[in-house]
C-alpha cells in the first residue's frame, strides 16, 4: 500500500510581504498504485508540488502523508520515494551498474549477490543489460533516461516521482518511452506522480491528472473528464490540441449575443445559465462542422470564409473569419479575430473560400464570463 496525500499544502517563498505563494492550499489524493500527472504551464508550481513530497523543499502549511502518517519532517532518505529529473543526475565517473547500485549499498543492508539481482532485473525491464558496465558519457540521452529510471526500479520505492523526464529526449523517442514508463508503472504498481508541462503527455499517460495553474489546483480528474467536462476556462484551453474556441458572449432573451453571430439556446441550456449576463462560449475545434449551403440555414450554423488551412495529416486545421465581420478584412484577417475547425478527411478546403460553419448546441461549453466557471 502507497497511498499519497496533501492536505491544504501551500508553499511561500520568501519572508517579507511580497512573497511568492508557490503553491496554494493544493488537496490530493493519489491512490495506491495511481499514475497521476500534475499538468500546467511554466511556472505554475508543478516542481515545487513535487520537491515537496520529495523532502527536498519544506511545506509552509498543511500536510503531506504516505498511508496516513505524516511525513512532513521526514528527511528524503526516509520517505521511502524515488525520484528521476529530467537532466537524470547521473554520477559521471561511476559506471551504469555503480550509478543503479549507489542507492542500494548506501541505504541497506542488501547483501551484494541480491542488490547484483536487483540491479540486473531493473537493467532488463528498461532494456539496458547490455550498457552495465559503460560510463554515462558513453551513453545517448535516451539510454541515460532509461538508466535514471532503472535507478529509481532498484530501490522498489513506496512512490516514483518523476520532474518531466522525457523532455529532453527527440519526439519519436518520447513516444516510445512513454508507452514503456507506463507499462513498466503497471508492471510494477508503484504509486507515481509524473510533472509536465505538455497536455498531450499528460492526456495519454494518466490515470488521472491534476491541472495546476499560478499555484492552485484546477480540476483533478480523468482525461477525459478534463477534457468533455473541463471545470473552468483555464482547463478548457489548457486541454485539447489545437485550443477550444472561445467567444465572449451577453446573454438577451435566451440568446447569446456577441460581436459576430447570435447563438439561441435552447430550454436545458437557458436554465444551466441561471442569471448570468456575461458568459464566455467554448467550442472545440473538432467540434465544428463545415457543412453545405443547402444544408447550411440552421439556427447554428453561420457564414464564414476561409483564412488559413493547415493540413496536419489526417486531415487539415481550417482558420475561419465569421463573414461580414469588418475588422477582419479591413486588417487582411487579423488572426486574433478568427477561430479554427479540425476537418477530418481529404476534403478540399481553399483559403478565401465561403464556407457555413455549425456549432453543435450538444458541444458547446459555456462558462461565468467574469469567474470562468463552467456553467453548461
Ligand atoms: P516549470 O515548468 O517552468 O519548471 P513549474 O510549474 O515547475 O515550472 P515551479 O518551479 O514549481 O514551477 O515554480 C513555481 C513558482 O515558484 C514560480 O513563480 C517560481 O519562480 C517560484 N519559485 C520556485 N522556486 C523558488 C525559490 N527557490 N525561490 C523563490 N521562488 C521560487
Amino acid at each position: 500500500m502507497a497511498e499519497l496525500k496533501l492536505d491544504d499544502v501551500t508553499k511561500r517563498f520568501g519572508d517579507g510581504g511580497d512573497d511568492i505563494i508557490a503553491v496554494d492550499d493544493a488537496s490530493l489524493d493519489v491512490a495506491d498504485g495511481e499514475f497521476l500527472v500534475l499538468v500546467g504551464p511554466s511556472g505554475c508550481g508543478k516542481s515545487t508540488t513535487l520537491r515537496m513530497i520529495a523532502g527536498l523543499e519544506s511545506v509552509s502549511s498543511g500536510t503531506i502523508s504516505l498511508d496516513g502518517t505524516t511525513i512532513n519532517d521526514r528527511q528524503p532518505a526516509d520517505r521511502d520515494i524515488a525520484m528521476v529529473f529530467q537532466s537524470y543526475a547521473l554520477y559521471p565517473h561511476m559506471t551504469v551498474r555503480e550509478n543503479m547500485s549507489f542507492g542500494l549499498e548506501e541505504s541497506t543492508e542488501m547483501p551484494d549477490d541480491e542488490i547484483r539481482d536487483q540491479v540486473e532485473s531493473a537493467a532488463e525491464m528498461m532494456g539496458i543489460e547490455q550498457l552495465l558496465d559503460r560510463t554515462p558519457s558513453e551513453l545517448s540521452g535516451g539510454q541515460q533516461q532509461r538508466v535514471a529510471l532503472g535507478r529509481a526500479i532498484v530501490r522498489s520505492p513506496a512512490v516514483f516521482l518523476m520532474d518531466e523526464p522525457l523532455s529532453n529526449l527527440d519526439a519519436k523517442l518520447r513516444s516510445q518511452m512513454r508507452t514503456e514508463l507506463q507499462r513498466m508503472q503497471e508492471d510494477l504498481g508503484v504509486t507515481t506522480v509524473y510533472v509536465t508541462h505538455d497536455q498531450t503527455e499528460a492526456m495519454t499517460m494518466g490515470d488521472r491528472i491534476a491541472i495546476l495553474d499560478d499555484g492552485r489546483l484546477q480540476q483533478v480528474a480523468t482525461p477525459l473528464e478534463a477534457y468533455h467536462e473541463p471545470a473552468n476556462r483555464f482547463v478548457a484551453g489548457f486541454i485539447g490540441e489545437p485550443s477550444m474556441n472561445f467567444f465572449e458572449m451577453d446573454v438577451e432573451n435566451g440568446h447569446l449575443v456577441g460581436e459576430n453571430f447570435d447563438y439561441p439556446l435552447s430550454e436545458g441550456t437557458r436554465r444551466d445559465l441561471g442569471d448570468a449576463t456575461d458568459v464566455t462560449l467554448g467550442v472545440r475545434p473538432e467540434d465544428i462542422e463545415l457543412v453545405d449551403a443547402v444544408e447550411g440555414d440552421g439556427e447554428h450554423d453561420f457564414r464564414t470564409v476561409v483564412d488559413v488551412v493547415e493540413p496536419v495529416g489526417s486531415g487539415n486545421n481550417v482558420y475561419l473569419a465569421f463573414e461580414g465581420d469588418e475588422s477582419v478584412s479591413e486588417l487582411d484577417m487579423d488572426e486574433s479575430r478568427t477561430f479554427v475547425a479540425t476537418i477530418g478527411g481529404l476534403r478540399r478546403i481553399e483559403a478565401g473560400q465561403p464556407a457555413i460553419a455549425r456549432l453543435p448546441e450538444d458541444a458547446i461549453h459555456l462558462f461565468d464570463g467574469e469567474t470562468g466557471e463552467a456553467l453548461h
